[in-house]
């Protein structure tokens, strides 16, 4: 049988349930990403690094909740925060003692956070840096990097390559689209145009590093650029913010920006997001009784969730373990074992391809080349060329097929909890897999 024929006879319980979801969700799916030919998979639940699907078979974990896990599913501790909130109240309605834990566990991993804002998912996040960054530098424009992945919000969405129903142009007008990885096109964009307020990237490159550039060279230029042309640096660590390194790709590569976004692991794998940095641009968004103050031109953010006491509690305990324990530490192993090995295994079977990534972040691609020190607008090219083959949708189904589930098509997120045995584990499928695809 095909991977495709094996797929289908091996998941019928998830197929019947998603001939039911395209008559309620549009797609059937509640998320594009989770959206697959010819049904996608039902999982009922997790624990660490494994995870089960209504069928019955279990599997190893790298979508690790879209990067939000890197405690792995189900920690203890956070589910018995989690359990014991929910009986105190899940909305006060109020402050609380958990926003202030919850604030401080973050600025204590993140130097550069004078000040925070809570939000609800990492898109509110960007979407409040980039009207943080306007309304401190009067000015209108935001340069974005091409690829960038930034949520789905109108300014976000920007630069992408396929058209956009329903967001207004003037929108896009607002901002201006360089290619990735160029600082020569951040310097001619921001000389060209003093209306630039802020530049917004993803500091490991697109998709979590998946189209990597020169780090740290290029943070190091484009602080160096904001700070000639008083332009805002905005890193969106909503992925790499407590992976690339406790304190995220900042403290790794000891590149301090103005505002930082954060989703996911901020939160302990439980709604959430945040933007904080310098506090005189994030205090825009303060309220104060002071007759000096034009509380006129501040920043307006309410929100109903903002600061939930559910991710309050799962956020804090989350990130206070980050800042304790070695689970960045072992998180980083356990990657590189595996980095490792698929590497191993590419050139054993010698298709064509490379494993590559930073941390916990691994991608592969059936190009060719070492894409942990090759970079630029060519290799851009081929990585994304390579990702579009039907061959890396076989690659996904055959892992699935045999137990593993990946981020996306191509990505592979770490979790504390995965053991050199799952690894293992998944170097045999990945080894197997692509003989089959081969075929
Ligand atoms: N920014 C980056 C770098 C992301 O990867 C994502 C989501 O994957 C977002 C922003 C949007 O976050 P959310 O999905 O919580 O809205």
């Amino acid at each position: 049988p095909t991977i495709l024929e094996q797929y289908i006879a091996q998941h019928p319980g998830s197929a019947e349930r998603y001939r039911k979801a395209v008559g309620i969700f549009p797609g059937g799916v509640t998320h594009d990403n989770r959206y697959a030919e010819p049904f996608p998979l039902y999982i009922t639940h997790g624990l660490g690094p494994r995870k089960w699907d209504v069928d019955g078979h279990e599997y190893i974990d790298y979508v690790s909740g879209h990067g939000a896990l890197i405690l792995g599913h189900s920690h203890p501790a956070v589910a018995d925060a989690v359990v014991e909130q929910m009986r105190r109240g899940t909305h006060l309605g109020a402050c609380t003692d958990e926003e202030l834990r919850w604030a401080r566990a973050i600025m204590n991993l993140m130097p550069s956070i004078e000040r925070v804002r809570f939000h609800s998912s990492g898109t509110e996040a960007t979407l409040m840096a980039m009207r943080l960054a306007r309304a401190y530098t009067g000015r209108s424009k935001i340069i974005k990097l091409q690829d960038h992945f930034h949520g789905w919000h109108d300014y976000a969405m920007a630069g992408s390559d396929r058209p956009a129903p329903g967001i207004p142009p003037e929108a896009w007008g607002s901002m201006v689209i360089v290619p990735a990885g160029d600082l020569d096109a951040v310097q001619q964009a921001m000389e060209r145009d003093t209306d630039i307020a802020a530049i917004i990237l993803e500091p490991t490159g697109a998709h979590y590093g998946q189209l990597p550039f020169d780090v740290p060279n290029y943070l190091l230029g484009l602080r160096q650029l904001c700070d000639q042309h008083s332009v805002v640096l905005i890193f969106d660590e909503v992925v790499t913010g407590f992976r690339a390194s406790p304190g995220g790709a900042q403290v790794r590569y000891g590149v301090s920006p103005d505002l930082t976004t954060m989703a996911k692991i901020v939160a302990g794998a439980l709604p959430g997001g945040a933007v904080g940095g310098k506090s005189d641009i994030v205090d825009m968004i303060a309220q104060r009784g002071d007759p000096e103050w034009d509380n006129t031109q501040r920043v307006y953010h309410p929100g109903t969730f903002n600061g939930n006491p559910l991710s309050a509690v799962a956020g804090a305990t989350c990130l206070e373990l980050i800042a304790s324990e070695p689970i960045n530490q072992n998180a980083d192993a356990m990657a590189d074992r595996l980095k490792a090995g698929l590497n191993d295994v590419f050139t054993r079977t010698e298709v064509s391809g490379h494993a590559y990534g930073i941390a916990s972040m691994i991608h592969f691609t059936l190009a060719d080349g070492d894409f942990d020190h090759e970079f630029g607008p060519d290799v851009n090219r081929r990585i994304k060329a390579a990702a579009a083959t039907p061959a890396v949708s076989s690659i996904k189904r055959g892992l699935q097929n045999r137990g593993i589930d990946i981020m996306g098509r191509d990505a592979l997120l770490v979790s504390a909890t995965h053991h050199e045995a799952d690894i293992d584990q998944t170097l045999s499928a990945f080894e197997a897999t692509l003989a089959q695809v081969r075929e």
